[in-house]
């Protein structure tokens, strides 16, 4: 089982170590092909106005100067073209990936990445409890669930064009309630935070962050499972077509649509 590793927080990330040896407990052909730099929010953008520089960091291991995608289709098109990986695991990110944050998240871009290509892939993520703990995001919750996690999802495979979302709760292992299935919910909008700065040389400058949401989760969502204290696991899909609208929607343009 060769197993691809990437994530959207650079190659230097401590939850890409900590996911390192989650793999390689699971398989002993491991590779890293993630981002030189960190690359959260990035989404599944793809660099095409710049070029790429890739750097071998180790026999298996590179990092690659452009997002998540890049990073993906640098292994998949490139590096590994004549040894693909059977599956693909992104992450493990610095803070959690629930609800809306999926399509911002390179962490789960990589991810969608691989599901496209055909892949089996998941994303994981770290919750953490508060804002601006930098480095010091504590893993533990992933450390101790990981392997629980992956285990039985990569006995079996997955529908084509699908993923798997995974989150852990910022919670020491022992507190961790267990594992939900869930749906991915959804953010009462305005989480975004937008700082107003000033420069040495007296020019405005913007910073956006986090802030925090008054959240109402829905039932058997992810963002509920996270507040319940469970790791959530959500499968995703790339359709993003709205089932019930091609109907109504026909309809309004008939004559016109076929
Ligand atoms: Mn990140």
């Amino acid at each position: 089982m060769r197993i691809l590793l990437t994530n959207d927080d650079g190659v230097s990330a401590p939850g890409l170590a900590l996911l390192e040896r989650i793999a390689k407990s699971l398989s002993d052909d491991v590779w890293i092909v993630a981002p030189a730099e960190e690359q959260s929010g990035t989404g599944h953008s793809l660099t095409l106005t710049r070029p790429i520089r890739l750097r071998r960091m180790g026999e298996r291991e590179f990092a690659v100067s452009g997002t998540p995608t890049d990073a993906v289709m640098m292994a998949l098109a490139y590096l590994m073209k004549d040894s693909p990986p059977d599956i693909i695991l992104s992450g493990i990110n610095r803070g959690a990936n629930l609800a809306d944050d999926v399509t911002y998240s390179g962490t789960v871009s990589a991810a969608m990445e691989g599901a496209l290509a055909g892949k089996r892939s998941i994303a994981l993520s770290q919750a953490y409890s508060r804002e601006g703990m930098g480095d010091t995001v504590p893993f533990a919750a992933a450390e101790a669930w990981a392997e629980r996690v992956l285990v039985p999802l990569l006995a079996e495979p997955m529908p084509p064009g699908t993923l798997v979302n995974v989150n852990f709760p910022a919670l020491a292992p022992d507190e961790v309630k267990g594992i939900r299935v869930v749906r991915q919910g959804f953010r009462d909008y305005g989480r975004l935070r937008i700082d107003r700065r000033t420069d040495p040389r007296g020019y405005h400058y913007y910073w956006f962050g986090l802030g925090t949401a008054v959240e109402t989760p829905g039932h058997q969502t992810d963002l509920e499972a996270i507040a319940d204290g469970f790791v959530s696991v959500t499968p995703l899909h790339l359709d993003l077509t709205h089932e019930p609208s091609l109907t109504a929607m026909r309809q309004r343009l008939a004559g016109d649509a076929q």
